[in-house]
């Protein structure tokens, strides 16, 4: 939390002490133009420079580090974000109208070369070029924080095919060890926070989506590490022969069929408190006459467990997630929750087998 913290904090303020720094420059470089007698312009000029360098790096590390640590949210996220697209190809941007300034600047630096007033002028209008892509950096930073811009439909790209099979089956285990790439649960967009009183409910309403699992005898998987180790699961996998029932988890509806390259066959439904999104994914085949508007009750069958998507074909089960929404039209947003605590508390509130 405090790294988090951190590292989001000197981001910010890489942002800033860069957007100064070209400014600087570009301001000095126009005043040495003015009176291009007076070294003291291209001094603070590359003062400016400097200081521009430095945010630079800062920015630059602070940001792979949240990217590959894991910080903030996972790497799939950021792929599929187009704000963030669009906050790369910026950076790229500016990193390339870097390079012929910055090659320029170092020679003068050296004494290499007198500055000359066609070049003060070129890197000066580039200074500014470079503040105003900043500036829209910023812009696609907030906007992809709020969680728009998000390519909703579009999940990422398959990972390599699962070569562990026989290694991630155990047969005699209701759950697996895995390493295989899931399928996302619905991403948070910022605005979603699991109260108590959220948690209560849940435990009220959801019930063990496949028929004679015990959720005492499963363990969370919740927090593995997936796609590499890049970001959390999220989600509970529950092993099961394929073909078994799957059950709805709560009463409510059908928000949308899903087919994804991780996922499979997913259903996403809404609880009836339209509070949550529930997430099946890896489904073989959905229930004869599902659709995307399906009025459900607890214990209706939706589907069937199979192993689509990314899944090894060797270990059948059911991906199941649970995610607070702000807003279930929206089904593929929301914050997660471990449905295995929620699985546990509802057995000992609703009593085994009261579905
Ligand atoms: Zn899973």
């Amino acid at each position: 939390m405090t790294l988090r913290l951190v590292l989001a904090w000197l981001h910010l303020l890489a942002l800033a002490v860069g957007l100064g720094g070209v400014w600087a420059r570009g301001r000095a470089l126009n005043d040495s133009l003015r009176h291009p007698a007076d070294p003291r312009a291209i001094r603070r000029a590359l003062v400016g420079d400097t200081w521009w360098g430095i945010a630079a790096l800062v920015w630059l590390a602070t940001g792979l580090w949240r990217l590959m640590a894991g910080t903030e949210k996972a790497p799939s996220y950021y792929v599929q974000s187009n704000a963030f697209a669009l906050k790369m190809a910026l950076f790229l941007v500016v990193l390339a109208l870097e390079i012929w300034p910055a090659t320029t600047l170092m020679r003068w630096r050296r004494k290499k070369a007198e500055p000359d007033a066609r070049d003060v002028g070129r890197i000066e209008i580039i200074s500014y070029v470079q503040c105003a892509l900043v500036v829209t950096m910023a812009l696609a930073a907030v906007t992809m924080a709020r969680g728009y811009g998000a390519r909703t439909a579009t999940p990422a790209p398959a990972p390599a095919a699962d070569s562990s099979a026989d290694d991630s089956i155990r047969a005699s285990a209701s759950q697996r060890d895995s390493t295989e790439d899931d399928p996302p649960t619905p991403l948070p967009s910022g605005t979603e926070v699991v109260t108590p009183a959220d948690v209560d409910l849940l435990v009220r309403e959801i019930a063990m989506p496949l028929d004679g699992i015990d959720p005492t005898t499963l363990h969370s998987n919740f927090d593995e590490r997936r796609g590499g180790g890049t970001r959390q699961h999220q989600a509970l996998d529950i092993m099961a022969p394929r073909g078994t029932p799957v059950r709805s988890a709560a009463s409510g509806r059908v928000l949308k069929l899903f087919r994804s390259v991780n996922g499979g066959l997913m259903v996403y439904a809404a609880d009836s408190s339209e509070r949550f999104v529930l997430m099946y994914a890896h489904l073989d085949r959905y229930e004869p006459g599902l659709t995307d508007s399906t009025h459900l009750v607890r214990g209706q069958t939706i589907g069937y467990v199979g192993s689509t998507g990314n899944a090894s074909p060797n270990a059948p089960h059911l991906h199941f997630a649970i995610a607070r929404s702000a807003d279930v039209k929206r089904w593929s947003r929301g914050k997660a929750i471990d449905p295995l605590p929620v699985l546990l508390g509802a057995r000992a509130a609703q009593g085994i087998g009261s579905r």
